[in-house]
């Protein structure tokens, strides 16, 4: 039996709750991510993706219901804690790569350690240790605007994984990249899932995307509709499989 890594129990969001724009944006969602699972989280403009990633992450709070990781329920910490259970437990990829353009990609990686008072030698070894599986060695003394789409996603990568979470939490995160560096991003997800026992829940719109992860859900409404797992599927069967269920979800749009 796999370890539970994180568990949402009746999960709910209801933005501007308690006024009369109240919505409803989550209706009590079950959901449970077990260690070594990569996942992908799809669905169609406006269903509840970013609300759901965010809920399950500690970057929004639910309204109602439970949110555990690591057996810890995290959704009734302080901003304190949340804070130091980020960086302890936690690693973040967003589309918009949130490097500080005033830092050299060394400083930006090696952000989360500097904040957690880390000795300057293990710094120094451990982001030269990520900066070389992620082949940005020799730009590390670069600021983000010298360097490529692809090298600034990498270096958010590496600060993601410098304080080595066991689980990634990752928005859109191929959103800026173009096809080619998106699958180069995907392959490296992988490797970090497959090799180095990462755990990834992730959202994005694309197939070919979720095509490289081992479970697909699929949420509408703010529900989860569909799961589907990879098992011994090709990625290609996959990747027809979950084109099939967004493709039904479009028809389900078109004009009677
Ligand atoms: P997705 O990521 O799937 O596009 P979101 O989670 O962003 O969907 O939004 C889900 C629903 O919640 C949408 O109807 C959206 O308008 C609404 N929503 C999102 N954020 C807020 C907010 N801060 N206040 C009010 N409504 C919101």
């Amino acid at each position: 039996m796999r370890n539970i890594v994180l568990e949402a129990v009746d999960l709910v969001k209801i933005y501007n709750v308690n006024t009369e724009n109240a919505f409803e944006a989550l209706h009590g969602i079950q959901f449970r991510v077990y260690d070594g699972d990569f996942i992908a989280i799809m669905g169609p403009s406006g269903s509840g993706k970013s609300t759901f990633i965010n809920t399950i992450s500690t970057i929004d709070r639910p309204t109602h219901g439970k949110v555990y990781i690591h057996n810890t329920d995290v959704s009734t910490m302080s901003e304190e804690e949340i804070g130091k259970f980020r960086y302890e437990n936690l690693g973040f990829i967003f589309q918009a790569f949130n490097l500080l353009d005033t830092h050299t990609l060394f400083e930006n990686i090696a952000m989360p350690l500097s904040l957690a008072h880390t000795p300057v030698e293990k710094i120094h070894a451990r982001v030269h240790e990520l900066a070389k599986l992620m082949d940005i060695e020799h730009s590390l003394e670069k600021f983000p605007n010298e360097c490529s789409g692809g090298q600034r996603q990498r270096a958010a990568i590496c600060r993601a994984l410098v304080n080595a979470p066991k689980l990634i939490v990752a928005d859109e995160p191929t959103g800026n990249l173009d096809s080619k560096n998106s699958a180069e991003l995907m392959k490296l997800f992988r490797q970090m899932n497959e090799e180095m026992g990462v755990t990834i829940v992730m959202v994005t719109h694309d197939p070919l995307i979720t095509s490289y992860a081992n479970k697909l859900i699929y949420i509408r409404d703010g529900r989860i509709e569909t799961e589907l797992e990879r098992g011994p599927m090709t990625q290609e069967t996959f990747f027809s499989a979950i084109t099939e269920i967004n493709s039904a979800e479009s028809k389900g749009l078109l004009d009677a």
